[in-house]
C-alpha cells in the first residue's frame, strides 16, 4: 500500500503525522511511504532521517496525493493556500484518509469525502476503551497540552512555584488550582507539584478524586452531583443549579490561588463557564488564568481564543493548539496512535479493514460514497448542512 505524508499547512501547525522511527515497520508490513520533503522540519525530523528510515522524498504535494492509497495527516483537510484547492480535492478518488477531521465542525470536507468516495477515519473518533489506548490521540495531545499549559503559567506568573528557604529568606509555594482533571488536568497536577507548587483540583467525576490524591493534590470537596458520567468516562453536562454551587465553592479560593489551569470541558458542549468576571476580579493583581477550554468557549467568561488579556492585572490566556509547540513529542506521540490504527485497519498489506471491529466501525466517518458515523450524520442533518 502507498502511503502518503503531507506537509500540514494549517496556521502554527508544526506536528507532522508519521516521524521515521515508525516507518521501518511499516516498510516491514510491505507498504512504501512518501513523505512530502520539510514535512518533518519544526520537529527536526530531516528529509534524510525519513530516507535512512525507509521513506521516499517528494517535492510535489500533488504527486504524492495523487499516488497514494492512505494518506496519514495531523489536521483536517483545508483549502492549500499554494495549489489554491481545498487538501479534501487533492486526496485522490476512492483513497483512504486517516488524521484529525472534527467532522462536525467540517461538514464541507465530509461532504467532498462522501462525493469522492474517500474512506475516511477521524482520530477523534476512536472510542476510549482500553484496547484503543494506543490509537487514542486525544489523550496523548492533552498530556502535552495539560503539561505545557503549567509551563506557561510558571513563565507568566510573578513570583517563582517551589517554596524555598534561603538566606534571603522564605519564599512560599505558588497555589495551582486545575479545574477539570481529566488527561490534561491529571497531567497539569503534575507538572505542576513537580516544580514544587501547591495545587488543588476539582472535577465533577467522583472517580477523579483519587487520581487527584495520588498526585499528591488536594480535591475540592463538594457535593457531587449524581449520575454524572457517561459510559465512556466523559462528564455530563451539568445543571446549572450545580454549576452555580460549583462557582461559589472556587469563588471562595481564588483570592489565595496564584494561578488557575481550567480544563473542563463536555463532549460535544460548549465549555462551562467556571470563572465569571466577578470571580476574576476576586484573584491578585499578578495571577495567571490558562483557560485551555479556550477553543469551546472557554472555562472564564473574560478568555479570548488565542489570546493573553489583561484584567485588572489578571493574565488571562486562552492558548490554542499547545501540542504544536512542542512539535518533536507531540509528532512522537501521534505518529504511534496513528500508525497504530493504520496498522488495525491494515494487519497485512492487501486486507480489508473489518467494519465490524468496534474501533474501527466508531472511527469511520465517510464510506462508499456516504457519511457512515450516525453521530455526525445526525449532528449534519440536525444542523441542516
Ligand atoms: P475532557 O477533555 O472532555 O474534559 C476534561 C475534564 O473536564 C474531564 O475530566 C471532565 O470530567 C471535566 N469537567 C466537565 N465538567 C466540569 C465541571 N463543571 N467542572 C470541573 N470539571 C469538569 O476529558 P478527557 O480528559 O479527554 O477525558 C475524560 C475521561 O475520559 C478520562 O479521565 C477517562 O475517564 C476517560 N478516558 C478513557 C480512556 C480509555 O479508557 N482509553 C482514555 C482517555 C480518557
Amino acid at each position: 500500500m502507498k502511503i502518503g505524508i503531507p506537509k500540514e499547512i494549517g496556521p502554527g501547525e508544526t506536528r507532522v503525522a508519521i516521524v521515521p522511527e515508525v516507518i521501518p515497520t511499516l516498510v516491514r508490513d510491505k507498504h512504501e511511504v512518501f513523505v512530502e520533503t520539510t514535512a518533518g522540519e519544526s520537529g527536526s525530523f530531516s528529509d534524510q532521517a525519513y530516507e535512512k528510515a525507509g521513506a521516499k522524498i517528494i517535492t510535489d504535494p500533488i504527486l504524492l496525493y495523487e499516488s497514494t492509497d492512505v494518506v496519514l495527516k495531523v489536521q483536517p483537510p483545508q483549502f492549500h493556500p499554494t495549489l489554491k484547492k481545498d487538501e479534501a480535492e487533492l486526496l485522490r478518488e476512492g483513497s483512504t484518509y486517516i488524521g484529525f477531521l472534527a467532522p462536525i465542525s467540517n461538514p464541507d470536507v465530509v461532504r467532498i469525502f462522501a462525493r469522492r468516495n474517500i474512506t475516511s477515519f477521524s482520530m477523534e473518533y476512536v472510542p476510549r476503551i482500553t484496547r484503543a489506548q494506543s490509537m487514542d490521540a486525544l489523550s496523548s495531545m492533552s498530556t502535552i497540552t495539560g503539561y505545557k499549559a503549567v509551563l506557561l503559567a510558571a513563565d507568566k506568573l510573578d513570583k517563582m512555584f517551589p517554596l524555598l528557604m534561603t538566606a534571603a529568606g522564605t519564599i512560599p509555594p505558588a497555589i495551582v488550582l486545575v479545574l477539570g482533571a481529566g488527561v490534561a488536568g491529571l497531567q497539569a497536577i503534575a507538572t505542576a507539584k513537580r516544580l514544587g507548587a501547591k495545587v488543588e483540583a476539582f472535577d465533577p467525576r467522583p472517580s477523579v478524586k483519587e487520581q487527584v490524591k495520588s498526585l499528591g493534590a488536594s480535591f475540592i470537596e463538594m457535593e457531587l452531583p449524581q449520575d454524572v458520567e457517561t459510559a465512556g468516562g466523559y462528564a455530563k453536562e451539568q445543571s446549572e443549579e450545580f454549576l452555580k454551587k460549583e462557582r461559589e465553592s472556587i469563588a471562595a479560593r481564588l483570592p489565595k490561588v496564584d494561578v488557575v489551569i481550567s480544563t473542563a470541558q463536555v463532549f460535544g458542549k460548549r465549555a462551562p463557564v467556571l470563572l465569571t468576571q466577578d470571580m476574576v476580579e476576586l484573584m491578585r493583581h499578578g495571577s495567571v488564568i490558562i483557560d485551555l477550554a479556550a477553543e469551546q468557549g472557554g472555562n472564564c467568561s473574560l478568555t479570548q481564543a488565542g489570546k493573553s488579556v489583561e484584567h485588572r492585572g489578571v493574565q488571562i490566556i486562552g492558548p490554542v493548539n499547545l501540542p504544536a509547540t512542542l512539535p518533536m513529542d507531540a509528532s512522537r506521540m501521534y505518529a504511534k496512535n496513528i500508525t497504530t490504527l493504520f496498522r488495525l485497519l491494515y494487519p497485512k498489506v492487501d486486507a480489508v479493514p473489518d467494519f465490524n471491529d468496534e474501533i474501527i466501525k466508531e472511527s469511520c466517518i465517510t464510506r462508499e460514497g456516504r457519511i457512515v458515523n450516525e453521530l455526525v450524520r445526525a449532528s449534519l442533518s440536525e444542523k441542516g448542512v
